[in-house]
């Protein structure tokens, strides 16, 4: 999970995380403190949708920028903006004043959940419950990065960059395969079934409740280092190179494990490089591989209905053992 989610900070076009497991296993937790050791972003001072520098601007800023006036920024802390399981349409994409559009013809646009998180991380907790339609709109912007509302011939366009992390108990319902497969990385989390690790948890818990300000100071500095660790990753994914044989075996893989479609492919490769980032080497090496495999494919895998369940895993283990990548824990 937490190899998951910094693939994604160093580079957000992976396409989020899906987050599969029980209740009570951390899952929103383990975002929440995500998003605060992420990097801090520098926006337009007074920009409704957050406009970051040096990525395309919306409409507002456009205006700003051409009557003349010099943008500012500021530096910003990451947020983590809720997606309700409600919401309606409009309350995701905004929505559009149609009737001053076609009387002044001038666009009054009122930002929905999309306009906040441009920059941010989106968190859809119990996705799989959320309208189809509604996943179908994230998931796309969460790709392309940009927000684009219709309405009866009035169209405004809007940047909407953020991290997207859905987390859901698959004993409440699946999510369709087609939404599932739009996901970049997917992670399967269970309880802890290590006797000590256990323990672990608990102490820290508990450490954590009796005395919030002391647990968080004793972490700041390995906060720091993994913030510090994700910048120095961010500003060297561009240079870490895929060579061509590496691409073969990717391919070679997947098609073997019969993954329809090619954002299997794409997204491994992707994230293989972010892995190598964030690790700081040059070409990505057989561990950024095999976890790439790992985080990329669960989700994409067709299960073979006369195996018992887990058989596309299975054979996505046997798979990767022949790339020598660390076997994968599954207790
Ligand atoms: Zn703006």
């Amino acid at each position: 999970m937490k190899k998951g989610l910094l693939a994604n900070a160093v580079d957000p076009s992976i396409g989020g995380v899906l987050i599969r497991g029980e209740k009570g296993t951390g899952k929103t937790t383990a975002v929440r403190a995500f998003a605060s050791v992420l990097p801090s972003k520098e926006s337009v001072t007074g920009c409704r949708f957050g406009c970051l520098s040096g990525q395309p601007l919306c409409p507002e800023c456009l205006a700003r920028e051409s009557s003349g006036e010099r943008l500012a920024y500021e530096r910003r802390g990451v947020e983590v903006v809720d997606l309700p399981l409600n919401a309606s349409e409009d309350r995701v994409v905004g929505s559009l004043d149609l009737s001053a559009a076609l009387r002044e013809g001038e666009k009054r646009f009122e930002p929905g959940v999309l306009g906040k998180a441009n920059g941010n991380v989106l968190y859809i907790d119990e996705v799989n419950l959320l309208d189809d339609h509604v996943v179908d709109v994230l998931l796309d912007v969460a790709v392309s990065g940009v927000n684009v509302v219709m309405r009866e011939g009035v169209t405004y366009t809007h940047p909407s960059r953020f991290i997207l992390i859905g987390t859901m108990n698959p004993e409440e319902g699946e999510l369709r395969p087609q939404l599932l497969d739009r996901f970049g990385l997917c992670v399967e989390v269970s309880g802890e079934k290590d006797l000590s690790l256990r323990r672990r948890i608990v102490e820290r818990v508990l450490d954590f409740e009796r005395d919030e300000p002391g647990f968080l100071s004793g972490w700041r500095k390995e906060d720091d280092l993994l913030r510090e660790k994700l910048v120095s990753a961010k500003k060297m994914l561009p240079a870490v190179e895929v060579p061509g044989p590496l691409i073969d075996s990717v391919v070679e893989v997947v098609v073997e494990l019969g993954v329809a479609g090619h954002r299997g492919d794409i997204t491994i490769l992707k994230c293989a490089r972010a892995l190598a980032a964030i690790k700081g080497i040059g070409i990505p090496d057989e561990e950024c591989l095999s976890d790439a495999f790992r985080l990329s494919l669960p989700h994409r895998l067709k299960e073979d209905p006369f195996e018992e369940s887990a058989s596309g895993l299975r054979r996505l283990d046997a798979v990767l053992s022949r790339f020598g990548g660390p076997k994968r824990d599954r207790a």
